[in-house]
């Protein structure tokens, strides 16, 4: 319904009752955009891809493997998270770049410990701060990892941007999605024990995301090679860390006092993503192989 004269929200959904119109319409138009159902979006997530893994070429294969199937998959784009190549090896992005024109779908990518950022910004993209919009959904993403370090780094600078990120969602009233190579979330032993150090920024990035709690899906994670791994102790916003591309290791975090949760997949492969109302599906699908494993979240209830 079209109207040439600006109408406040509230007289609107009254003349759409008086009008007869169905619930839908009120549902649609009589809350604010944050609780309203979802329609359903779905996108693809890769991560350590690490291209000139060893010096060999075996890295290379399997990532035109994974581009080959990432191609056929659904998905309205591709989110990589981080170590596109090994160790910095300059040589390896146009590689990756090859691979990447197979997929035949917008990839966006985000500098992990292994891609100097001079290097990311000389081969993938210039400004590596990105925030983009798809449909109801703002997706941010920072580069919080460093060459020397597997912890994860939050400046006051990257805070600023990421604050100002989340008042734009705010005020367009948009779900976010933040997308950062090191998680963020505390994990000691037997896990990793990579993250953002209070020291280093998780105390104030925390304090961002307590703000703005009700409208964030969840962060995404890359750097673990530990399969499916995640922590939903700050339900309903969900922690992730995706599964590698290139290798995953069991840690065996199910028999062990690890909080979260990890799948029983550790083989290479790439994870398909569907949000719809109340649900966040993670579907990881391993290279070369028919069935994925699943793993159903929680949203925020609307
Ligand atoms: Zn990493």
């Amino acid at each position: 319904m079209k109207t040439a004269a600006p109408l406040s929200r509230r007289r609107f959904v009254t003349s759409a009752v008086a009008a007869g119109a169905g619930a839908l319409a009120l549902r649609t138009f009589a809350l604010p955009a944050a609780d309203r159902a979802l329609s359903e979006v779905s996108f693809l997530v890769i991560t350590d891809t690490h291209l000139g893994y060893q010096d060999k070429d075996a890295a290379e294969k399997q990532w035109l493997k994974t581009a080959a199937e990432l191609a056929r998959a659904p998905g309205a784009f591709v989110l990589h998270l981080g170590d596109v190549v090994d160790g910095g090896r300059e040589p390896q992005y146009a590689r990756y770049l090859e691979g990447r024109k197979l997929i035949g779908k917008t990839v966006h990518e985000i500098p992990g410990n292994h891609d100097p950022q001079e290097l990311f910004e000389r081969h993938l993209r210039k400004d590596v701060n990105l925030a983009f919009e798809h449909e109801w959904l703002r997706v941010l993403l920072i580069n919080n990892s460093r060459t020397e370090s597997h912890d994860g780094f939050i400046t006051p600078e990257q805070l600023a941007w990421l604050g100002a990120q989340c008042a734009l969602a705010a005020k367009a009233e948009q779900r976010l999605l933040f997308a950062m190579h090191v998680p963020v979330h505390t994990n000691a032993a037997p896990d990793r024990g990579w993250y953002v150090k209070p020291a280093h920024g998780q105390r104030e990035f925390y304090a961002l995301l307590e703000k703005h709690a009700t409208r964030t899906i969840a962060l995404f994670h890359g750097h673990f090679h530990n399969g499916l791994r995640g922590w939903d102790d700050r339900a309903p916003v969900h922690e992730i860390s995706f599964p590698s591309a290139l290798y995953n290791l069991d840690r065996k975090l199910a028999a062990k006092p690890a909080p979260g949760y990890n799948l029983p997949e550790f083989r290479p492969g790439f994870t398909r993503v569907r949000i719809r109302d109340g649900v966040l599906e993670l579907a990881y699908q391993p290279v070369g192989t028919a069935e994925p494993a699943t793993k159903q979240l929680s949203l925020k209830p609307v």
